[in-house]
């Protein structure tokens, strides 16, 4: 009787020129070296074998990764008083917050704004960030 045996590439792209690396017996570790290599597909082969461990028919499925987020390490929040130029740098959301609430009460009518740095697109403003968490 013929019998299954799948395994696992990741693969730079669909393309017939395309690079892969493998082959994984599972899925997560196929998955876990094309994070690596910086992959975005997995390549799932099967191989359909007969009685006498000849193959019989190849298919294969490719699997597109969900894009990688930008993980937060590589992300910097940074807050400044619009009104006396006072900064601050931040990991998370609630700590700018923080400081803002903290410096407005200070000194008041003083306004803080807060900029999201990434690698990526560098520094940019989150407009209306006060009114939004409010
Ligand atoms: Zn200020």
């Amino acid at each position: 009787m013929a019998y299954k045996e799948t395994f696992w590439m990741a693969c730079d792209s669909t393309e017939q020129l395309r690079a892969e690396y493998g082959p994984f017996h599972t899925r997560a570790e196929a998955e876990q070296e094309a994070r690596k290599l910086g992959f975005g597909f997995l390549l799932r082969y099967e191989h359909v074998i007969g009685d006498d461990q000849d193959i019989q028919e190849v298919r294969c499925v490719f699997i597109e990764l969900p894009t990688v987020l930008v993980p937060r390490a590589n992300r910097k929040l940074h807050t400044r008083c619009a009104t006396c130029g006072e900064t601050a740098i931040h990991d998370e959301v609630w700590q700018a917050e923080v400081w803002a609430d903290i410096h407005e009460f200070e000194h008041l009518r003083h306004r803080v704004r807060l900029f999201e740095q990434t690698r990526a697109e560098g520094l940019k403003e989150i407009a209306d960030w006060r009114d939004a968490c409010a």
